[in-house]
Order: structure tokens, then sequence, then C-alpha cells
């Protein structure tokens, strides 16, 4: 259309200067790009694109499917979701010119410091609540919520996170087999409707061969059980559901068998549990919604639920 930022079969490097690695995901890669004339600096996801006219990519995608999804993410702006400002199709990859996010993964900001407390902690839950209920209104499901998807836009403060990594992964991570073995590595973020959704799980944990006519459609909720994940992590610096046992983990999962247990829970709030037990609810329509997860009073910053200190 004509409020298309796409600049097909442009040279991205007359454009701009493409520097170092920020990051690898599953399929990609992103680098420091500056802007030649402005000087302005962003990040260049550069994602291999399958040739025209094949099929589809390792990844299940075909060219028009990634290419109509570029499309959509182009219309998403919300000051929670990385912003995408034009892409390129050149050389047989695909390159998305987005915001530049230099503070980093929030991963490694729980990791270094250990879990936040709960003021923090919410002020970080309502920019990705915030990110997701903007996202579901207008029918995109991230599917890949997690913390190394939760970027800093600068370094140190945790106040300025945004999504990244967002509904492009919609049609590539559709099932959940592609996402175990290539793309997301760990499925501890994964909803258990994703885990049972996927044959070669099935297989594992029952231990027979299952066929692909009951696989179970599921749909935003997904990314709210992501989300109460997330939180769990945030406040005690655990993931609610770990093992070094692969179908013990995914068992787990399908049970929605975690525990407030440790001496991190004894400091935080029954409400921060309250929202976080809402979240990890098995059955994907008893979950709370962005919007329901929103109302729940732990958002709401009462002082009774500012108890942990960091
Ligand atoms: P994938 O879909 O392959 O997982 P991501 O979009 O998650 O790719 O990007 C991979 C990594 O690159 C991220 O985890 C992050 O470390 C880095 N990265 C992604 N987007 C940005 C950005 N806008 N600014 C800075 N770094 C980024
Ligand atoms: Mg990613």
């Amino acid at each position: 259309g004509p409020d298309s930022k796409l600049r097909t079969d442009a040279d991205v490097e007359d454009v701009y200067h493409l520097g170092p690695a920020l990051g690898y995901g599953g399929f990609s890669k992103v680098r420091l790009a500056t802007h030649r004339e402005t000087r302005k600096k962003y990040a260049a996801k550069i994602i291999p694109l399958p040739p025209r006219g094949s099929a589809t990519n390792k990844y299940n995608s075909s060219r028009a499917m990634i290419l109509r999804e570029v499309d959509v993410i182009q219309r998403l702006d919300h000051p929670c979701l990385v912003k995408l400002h034009e892409w390129y199709v050149h050389d047989g990859k695909l390159y998305l010119i987005m915001d530049l996010l230099a503070g980093g993964e929030l991963l490694d900001e729980v990791e270094e410091h250990g879990p936040l407390t709960e003021p923090q902690a919410r002020g970080i839950f309502l920019q990705l609540l915030l990110g997701v209920q903007f996202m579901h209104s207008i029918g995109i499901v991230h599917r890949d919520l997690k913390l190394e998807n939760l970027l800093l836009e600068r370094q140190g403060d945790i106040a300025s996170v945004k999504i990244v990594d967002f509904g492009f992964a919609k049609k590539c991570r559709d099932s959940a087999d592609e996402c175990l073995t290539t793309v997301c590595g760990t499925p501890e973020y994964m909803a258990p409707e994703v885990v049972r959704g996927s044959s070669k799980i099935r297989a594992m944990l029952e231990g027979s061969p299952t066929t692909e006519s009951d696989f179970t459609p599921y749909s935003a909720a997904c990314d709210l059980w992501s989300c109460g994940v997330i939180l769990y992590m945030l406040l005690s610096g655990q993931p609610p559901f770990s093992s070094t046992s692969h179908p013990r983990l995914l068992r787990s999962i399908v049970a929605g068998r975690f525990s407030f247990e440790g001496p991190a829970w004894k400091r935080i709030s029954p409400e921060a549990q309250d929202l976080i037990a809402k979240l990890l609810v098995v059955d994907p329509r008893q979950r709370l919604t962005a919007n329901a997860a929103l109302a729940h009073p732990w958002m709401k910053g009462s002082r009774g639920s500012t108890r942990s200190a960091r």
C-alpha cells in the first residue's frame, strides 16, 4: 500500500552501514545499523528468505507468508513494542530496520541483579501486559514471550522495556514441534495447550504415536501463560517449571504443577502469587486475559504488595 515501508530490491547497505552483531535468534541475526546520512542508529534483523518459487524454508514458512507477516508488523505502533521503521528484501534476505534497544535483554538484568522488587516487577509487567493487550486487540499472538524477548531501551533502565520478536514469528512458529526442535530451544515458557499440540511431545509423554487430527488449536491465551512464567521469574529469579529431564518438564507444564516454595516466596505478597496462579492455569479458557490481568488487584500497586526488598 501507499504507507508500505518496503524498499524492495534496494541494497540496504547503500542506506545503512551494517555493524557488529547485537544478538542471534533461532533463524536470524541482528546487527547494529547506522543510517549513512542521518547517522542515526537502528537494529537490523536479518532473516534468510526461501528462494522465490520454492515452497517453504526449513521453518515451514513460504516467502509469501513471511512477507505478509511483515506487512502486519509494520502496522504495529505501540510504546511497549519495538517499532519497525522500514524493511528491505535484498539478496535473498529480509532486513527489518527497527528501533535500537541498546539496554540488552531483561534476562541479563535479572541474571545479574537477581529478582526484582514488587514495584520494579509491576512496572515491567504493566508494560508487558499493555503490549500484549494491544497485540491481541488487533489479532496478533506473539507465541514466544520470554525474558530474552524483552529488551531494554537503555542500559540498566528497567523502566524502558519493549517486546521484540513478535508477530513475524507467528506463522513460523505455528507448530510446537518446530518450536521445540529448532527455534525456541527451551519449552520453559510454553503453555500446556501448546505442549499438548505437539505430536512429538505427545508421543514422548504417552509413549505412543499420535495422529495430527487431534491437534488442539490454541489462541491468544498462550501469551498470558508465558506472562505468568515471566512474572514468576521476575519476582523469584527462578523459573516455575524446570527440570533437567525434558519429559518431566513437559509433564509438569501439562499438569500445571508448580509451587511458591523456597525463601524468595516468603517475601512476596499473596496478591502477586494470586495473579501468577491465575495466569498459570492449564485450561486456556479459565486463564486471565490481558484485560483481566491488567485489572488484577496486584497491578493497582497496593501498599501491601511492596514488601520485598532488593
Ligand atoms: P529471533 O526471532 O531469531 O529469536 P530476535 O528478534 O529475538 O530474533 O532477536 C535476536 C536477539 O537479537 C535478541 O534476543 C536481542 O538480543 C537482539 N535484538 C533483537 N532486536 C533488537 C533490537 N531492536 N535492538 C537491539 N538488540 C536486538
Ligand atoms: Mg528471539
